[in-house]
């Protein structure tokens, strides 16, 4: 059957009254502007049920055929899901619908039209193939499921926002386009910049740390660009990275503020999410008692009870901790120095005393992950503030001094002892909501295999 050609209105001086959450008793009789889009339709003949959704949930409309002229009532029995409509019509009284009301419309602008069925709807979805849902994402961010994740991600950065200036944070913005990688060239994009070769910066790093010296308490809420050639569930190529960094503590004190950060965050969403998380069947982490931190060394001797070919140095793979630990925030602590990027403090005396070799490959260094089993959220460290020390650093790990002489010039003024960490946001939303795929925690992800839409 071929569709019917709709008219589509324009909007005009037509504004919502009410969003769908204000129809309740205090309008009834009245009539009310809402305007939204058809999330679903019963056609009973003479008599059709729409359900208009605004961004904050649905309202019925009572369609009668005898109450609305020929044509529009049957434009509004061919309108598909997704099409936008105007209502204007009076509040009544209806214990089966979702919000106990209902509008019965004496006015009806149809603003734009769907012309296809969308390949999902409005409906949880578990056939369909996250590429399909990714190609069509502004449709598929409609779908409930994708909206409470949304709206906790609002709350976690609002809650950061808020915790942060509340203990005299500055927020920040550092440029993303950039001469030198800070950890290394692997991960790096490469960018034309007039007629140099730049980067998309992988980091905010030395710039927040070069901010310490300014304002103290720096945070930045921004995208990194991370080359990342292997298809995992939890890397994007670009992500958003909380950056925080502090003068005059160590990380010690960076683990405190991270563990009452994300406390903060949690106790927020309990209080403004409940209805989203009980629509997405998620209970909150337990958050009792504050995260417990166990150090590398002490965690490699655990893991090689149980397999004997790993090495102190190894990285610990996400694999090995599923092992050992479940749903919970914990630290890993005292990294190797080999293990963690130029900038990282080394521990002082703390050479392992059993296999002490005199040489640097067993120094430890003043840094963190933070973790929710095995997914690694957060990395931070005491930075190193001493210009020669930084510069010895560089030079054990490869890196040219006059690459980063912009960088190097401000340690001749006194750059103050600092600490910090970066925290992946989608990575803190995968965890708390316990998403299968990092792609369902940003709106439009980057992979490797992906760079539109
Ligand atoms: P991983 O080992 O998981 O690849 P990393 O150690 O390379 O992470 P860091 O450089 O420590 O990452 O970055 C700090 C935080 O930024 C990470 O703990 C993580 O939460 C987040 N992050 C880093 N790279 C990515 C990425 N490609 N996609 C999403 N989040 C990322
Ligand atoms: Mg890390």
């Amino acid at each position: 059957m071929e569709d019917k050609i709709i008219a589509e209105n324009e909007l005009g001086d037509w504004r919502r009254s009410h969003y769908s959450f204000q129809i309740s008793n205090s309008v009834i009789n009245q009539v009310v502007t809402v305007i939204g889009w058809i999330s679903s339709r019963r056609d009973h003949g003479n008599v059709l049920f729409v359900q208009l959704r605004d961004r904050f949930g649905d309202t019925q409309i009572l369609v009668k055929k005898k109450e609305l002229s020929e044509t529009i009532f049957e434009s509004l029995k061919s309108l598909k899901e997704h099409s936008s409509i105007a209502i204007r019509g009076r509040v009544v009284e209806q214990k089966n619908s979702s919000n106990e009301f209902e509008i019965m419309p004496e006015e009806v602008k149809i603003l734009s039209v769907s012309n296809k069925s969308a390949p999902f709807l409005t409906q949880a979805i578990s056939s369909i193939g996250i590429d399909t849902r990714l190609d069509l994402r502004a449709i598929d961010l409609r779908r409930n499921h994708l909206q409470n994740v949304f709206k906790i991600r609002n709350t976690i950065l609002n809650s950061i926002r808020g915790y942060l200036s509340d203990n005299y944070f500055v927020e920040v913005n550092t440029p993303k386009m950039i001469a030198t990688a800070t950890e290394g060239g692997a991960a790096l994009f490469p960018i034309f910049y007039y007629d140099r070769e730049a980067f998309l910066a992988q980091s905010p790093q030395l710039y927040k740390e070069q901010l310490t010296m300014a304002f103290e308490n720096v945070f930045e809420i921004a995208p990194i660009f991370r080359a990342e050639p292997s298809r995992t569930n939890r890397h994007l190529s670009e992500a958003m990275s909380i950056d925080v960094e502090k003068a005059y503590v160590d990380y010690n004190d960076m683990m405190d503020y991270l563990d009452n950060l994300i406390r903060f965050v949690i106790q927020s969403i309990n209080e403004k999410n409940q209805m989203e998380l009980k629509s997405l069947g998620i209970d909150l982490p337990d958050m009792s008692r504050p995260f417990s931190r166990i150090t590398y060394s002490q965690l490699i001797e655990n893991l090689q009870n149980s397999h004997k070919y790993i090495r102190w140095g190894d990285d610990i793979s996400p694999k090995l901790l599923k092992d050992v630990f479940g749903d919970e925030f914990y630290f890993i602590t005292d990294w190797p120095a080999s293990t963690k990027p130029f900038y990282v403090k080394s521990k002082k005396m703390d050479l392992l005393t059993d296999s002490n070799t005199g040489d640097d490959s067993h120094v430890l260094s003043e840094s963190f992950d933070l973790m929710y089993g095995s997914l690694e959220l957060s990395s931070g460290s005491t930075r190193i503030n001493n210009k020669v020390n930084l510069m010895d650093n560089m030079k054990k790990k490869g890196l040219s001094h006059k690459a980063f002489d912009y960088h190097l010039r401000v340690f001749d003024y006194g750059v103050p002892p600092h600490a910090g960490f970066g925290l992946g946001l989608e990575r803190l939303l995968m965890a708390i909501l316990k998403l299968d795929n990092i792609r369902d925690a940003t709106f439009y992800p980057r992979d490797i295999d992906r760079l539109t839409p």
